[in-house]
């Protein structure tokens, strides 16, 4: 028996000695070295849209609910996601002083959505962040992290004064233009159904031009996602701080108008800025027409015309439209943790380690194979383990680099306040 025995460890041995003669990593322990990974660094994902009835039964933090919203406190904790950035998000409407206004009240009912979380409904388990020391006092406290950003300048309309009172609710992040041109810059995806033509700004506009200088002084992260090349040149020229692209794929990879051209890319590094690689199957790797088309006629059919229809689906709708999905996702796999992490390796080895890391887009059409809501976000570290990125790499693109952009934008703010 003991002969047996020690035959069995030399087998056992052969397989994981290397030629070198140092043992190699079995797949447990690499799993449970992920693991350990996961649990100790701080992990943000720039990205996670909220609905107009965030906060409410509709949608509440502590009940994953039946309408497939993808982030809940319960599933920040089992999947270890600690930070994530809530979105006060407004569509594009008429550039009216009544689209104006809609878009201002939208935008306040999130941010009173956010604050009613933290301090009314769940102070106990999650915080609101203002400040990279905030993110880090938080999370040393063992509670969850929530930070707040903005997607669309269109909440602003044209008065910049709104600016510090954003500042004052918490905004950390602003982008300046979502789907279709507004006021402040070019969209990289012009509205089609306006007839919006490529271009209306050449870029930013002057008024986009006050905001970056606004944004700057008050230490409000820029965020060129959803801007066009030629914007996010401008607002890169523009910036005297660094800038961020809060969720944005890279062209490298996959040419499509929401990702970043290499110039791009090298603008943000040059900034001292971090891009966010999104987690969104349209923005990662080719989507046959024919898809595009399903997925179209599906939300037609249900009558989902914008983003804020399908976060307020009812159950029933839900489960219809998730089934339906399902079945088109079969047919047309979506993109999975590998393809997600391509686009963060290409812009690794393109702009180095400390400019890059994480967003999801969940609740904002975000989610994929293997990353299809907060619960399974180790997925995304035991990729980057299985790439050889050591943990401090790791813990710089989970968080480091965004906690640090933050930092430096803050205290470039104070400067330029204090004469
Ligand atoms: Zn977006």
């Amino acid at each position: 028996m003991k002969i047996c025995a020690a035959v069995r460890w030399i087998l056992c041995a052969s397989v994981v000695l290397t030629i070198s003669g140092a043992r190699a990593e079995t797949d447990a322990e690499l799993l449970a070295r992920a693991h350990a990974i996961h649990d100790r660094v701080i992990t943000i994902d720039t990205h996670v849209d909220i609905p107009p009835d965030f906060s409410t039964d509709a949608y509440d933090m502590m009940k994953p609910g039946p309408r497939g919203q993808q982030v809940h406190l319960p599933t920040l904790s089992s999947g270890g996601l600690d930070a994530p950035f809530l979105i006060v998000f407004v569509e594009q409407g008429e550039r009216t002083t009544a689209g104006c206004a809609k878009a201002l009240a939208d935008a306040f009912v999130k941010f009173a959505a956010i604050h009613k979380l933290t301090e009314q409904l769940y102070p106990d388990k999650i915080e609101l962040a203002v400040s990279a020391a905030d993110v880090r006092r938080i999370h040393a406290a063992g509670k969850k992290v929530a930070l707040i950003g903005m997607e669309n300048g269109f909440s602003m309309g044209k008065d910049l004064r709104l600016l510090d009172q954003f500042h004052d609710y918490g905004a950390r992040y602003f982008g300046l233009v979502h789907n279709g041109h507004n006021d402040l810059a070019d969209s990289a995806q012009p509205d089609k159904k306006r007839n919006e033509p490529a271009s209306e700004w050449n870029g930013i506009s002057p008024l986009g031009k006050q905001v970056g200088k606004r944004l700057n002084e008050l230490g409000i992260m820029v965020d060129v996602s959803h801007s066009s090349d030629k914007a996010t040149h401008d607002i890169l020229a523009a910036s005297k701080a660094p800038v961020i692209a809060s969720h944005s794929g890279v062209k490298g990879v996959y040419d499509h108008p929401r990702n970043l051209s290499d110039e791009n890319l090298e603008g943000i590094k040059r900034s001292g800025g971090v891009v966010q690689i999104i987690a969104f199957d349209t923005y990662l790797h080719t989507q046959t027409p024919e898809k595009a088309e399903a997925i179209k006629a599906l939300s037609q059919e249900m009558g989902m015309k914008t983003r804020d229809d399908m976060l307020k689906m009812t159950a029933d709708q839900s489960k219809a439209y998730d089934a339906r999905m399902a079945e088109i996702d079969k047919m047309w796999p979506k993109a999975n943790v590998r393809d997600y992490v391509d686009h963060i390796d290409y812009a690794v080895r393109k702009i180095g380690v400390d400019h890059v890391g994480i967003s999801s887009d969940f609740n904002g059409g975000g989610g994929i194979d293997g990353w299809s809501n907060a619960g399974e976000t180790f997925n995304v570290t035991l990729e980057l383990v299985k790439r050889g990125y050591s943990e401090g790499d790791i813990a710089k693109i989970w968080g480091g680099n965004l906690l640090r952009v933050m930092e430096q934008v803050q205290k470039l703010a104070i400067k330029q306040k204090t004469p």
